[in-house]
């Protein structure tokens, strides 16, 4: 042990296993949250193990090693906080390190937290029932493996179901086509080659801005342009290391209390209530800072104010005229229709300019879509084929709760998870649902985790309530907990009030669903902010669980 009490808890279990399968914990996913998981509750002393469906553990940063994956959330937020030694033993190299420092970084706190040993790798959960007469969780692989576990925690992530089947044909392409989220591991040499995008979300536009210059020709088939702030993306210095790794008790206790788990919070109060002159000065400094903080952390009324919302949103667009300059470009890639900041704003590096590269071509499917995927290319709804030899679909995800619809996931009395969220996606603080005893979610809908937050403090709050939660049961001698219908009514309606009240809901994009045909449409995030999120979890574990029915 170290001087903060870093342990490696062993994996010894206090209950005897009777089956080499059952287990007190089995936990999907190896990524941020799951890794956690299993060196909480493996600290509890139970017997744990993750099933995790990929080859490797890092989640996110296992599947999205696309061309320019990247974070923008700062390396030294984006980081686990109950190990002050493991902190300041990992050196980052630069501000927002690209995807292979982040898949090593997991590679690393696997390794030192001896975690590897519990994982199932190559283990994709395809059932999961409550079995009501033992009162356990019965949980099938696509192997054909069958788990037992009284605990069943969900660590699927928010964003790994990827809408793979975007368009009709795609089989009969002449070439690959690659999913952004199902990148091979071997490089894709794009020398020559015609190669076709489609999407310009946060992950379209990292691959477009970083491949522009390999390919021989690039077409963007572009259907809502997107706003952007530029990255600022400096090397740390030994020095930088040192001045950060100083701050970890001040970052530690201020992230979980914040807006949105980043080290930055609403500090100028309502952006209505400034004169001109300061608007400018701070709308100024907020674009030069380089990172989400003029998205998530500038002026509340942003998010309220239709009026406050255009102000910035022309302050932004004018900003994309100065580097776009052509009026042609600035008509295609420049919004109009939605307000900035109503759904998520990506940093890039030089997306805008690689329009300007003769070898890049915009084709605009807004008006007239893309009808289906034919062998030579994209076929769009006018007949017009676009001849590409490589395709790629950075088209997003099933959002929040497209991880747990893909699997079979039955409650106490047999019902569907995926029947009830196709009619209404509902859960209890984002960690529990209704009829579905002893499952514990992250990443799921309805809490900041879902999408408005620094992942890494949103998912470190919930293990921790999960992980209290457990070790709570545990001591009190409970076998069962689940949450109230009437509380999940509470924490619905609580959700949607604060919601309904911000631009974000009348915006269309996955946080909303509407990226998905027929998905119900509600905001899949919370929005009240991570602190006040936090509060709201604590409030329940303190008061015994409080809306939740313990057996
Ligand atoms: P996304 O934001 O959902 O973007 C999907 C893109 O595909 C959109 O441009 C969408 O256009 C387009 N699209 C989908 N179907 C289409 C169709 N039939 N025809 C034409 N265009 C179509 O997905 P994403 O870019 O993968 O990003 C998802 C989230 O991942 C981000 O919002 C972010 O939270 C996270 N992410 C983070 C980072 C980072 O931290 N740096 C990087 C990448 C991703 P429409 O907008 O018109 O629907």
């Amino acid at each position: 042990m170290s001087a903060d009490g870093f342990a490696v808890p062993v994996s010894e279990s206090k209950s005897k296993p009777h089956g080499d399968n059952r287990y007190d914990a089995i936990v999907i996913g190896a990524g941020v949250a799951g890794l956690y998981q299993l060196y909480r509750l493996r600290s509890l002393g139970l017997r744990v193990r993750i099933l995790e469906a990929g080859s490797g553990v890092g989640g996110t940063w296992y599947w999205n090693r696309y061309p320019g994956a990247r974070f923008d959330s700062q390396a030294y937020i984006y980081q686990y906080w109950f190990s002050e030694t493991m902190y300041k033993e990992w050196n980052a190299s630069e501000r927002f390190p690209a995807q292979p420092e982040t898949e090593r970084w997991l590679n690393y706190v696997t390794d030192r937290c001896d975690l590897r040993k519990d994982i199932e790798f190559g283990a994709k959960v395809t059932r999961a029932a409550f079995n009501n007469s033992t009162q356990r969780w019965d949980i099938d692989t696509a192997s054909g493996q069958r788990y037992d576990a009284r605990y069943f925690v969900t660590c699927c992530g928010m964003l790994s179901a990827p809408l793979e089947e975007a368009f009709p044909g795609q089989m009969s392409f002449n070439g690959p086509i690659f999913h952004t989220a199902r990148w091979p591991r071997t490089p894709v040499d794009f020398t020559g080659k015609r190669v076709g995008i489609v999407g310009t979300g946060a992950t379209g536009i990292q691959v477009i801005q970083t491949i522009a210059g390999q390919v021989g020709q690039l077409k963007v088939f572009l259907r809502t342009p997107q706003y952007i702030i530029p990255m600022q993306n400096p090397k740390f210095s030994d020095t930088d290391r040192e001045a950060y790794k100083a701050l970890f008790p001040y970052l530690k206790e201020r992230l979980p209390n914040s807006f949105s788990g980043f080290d930055f919070d609403f500090r100028y109060g309502n952006f209505a209530d400034l004169t001109p002159e300061r608007k400018k000065e701070l709308l100024e400094m907020f674009w030069n800072e380089g990172t989400l903080v003029l998205w998530l952390a500038s002026f509340p009324d942003m998010f309220t104010s239709e009026a406050v919302n255009e102000e910035i949103s022309e302050f932004v667009r004018q900003k994309m005229r100065e580097r776009l300059k052509d009026p042609e470009l600035c008509r295609k890639l420049i919004p109009t229709t939605y307000g900035f900041g109503t759904h998520r704003v990506p940093l890039e590096s030089g997306y805008l300019e690689a329009y300007h590269r003769p070898n890049v071509e915009i084709v605009e499917v807004a008006n007239n879509p893309i009808a289906s995927v034919v062998p030579e290319g994209i076929r769009l709804a006018d007949g017009t084929v676009h001849e590409v030899d490589i395709l790629i679909l950075a088209t997003g995800f099933d959002a929040g709760s497209g991880s747990l619809t893909r699997i079979d996931i039955r409650g106490k009395d047999g019902q569907s998870l995926k029947e009830q969220w196709n009619q209404e996606i509902r859960t209890t603080l984002g960690l529990a649902v209704h009829g579905f005893p002893n499952l514990f979610t992250t990443a799921a809908p309805l809490a900041p985790s879902a999408a408005l937050c620094n992942m890494t403090t949103c998912l470190q709050q919930q293990v921790d309530w999960i992980s209290d939660c457990i070790d709570f049961m545990e001591k009190k001698g409970h076998r069962v907990i689940e949450a109230t219908k009437a509380f999940e009514d509470y924490w619905v309606d609580h959700h949607d009030r604060i919601a309904n009240a911000t631009l974000v809901t009348k915006t269309d994009s996955w946080y909303m669903g509407s990226n998905v045909d027929g998905k119900p449409r509600r905001l899949l995030s919370y929005i009240g902010g991570v602190g006040r999120y936090r509060r709201e979890c604590n409030e329940v574990a303190v008061n015994e669980y409080r809306g939740f029915t313990l057996g």
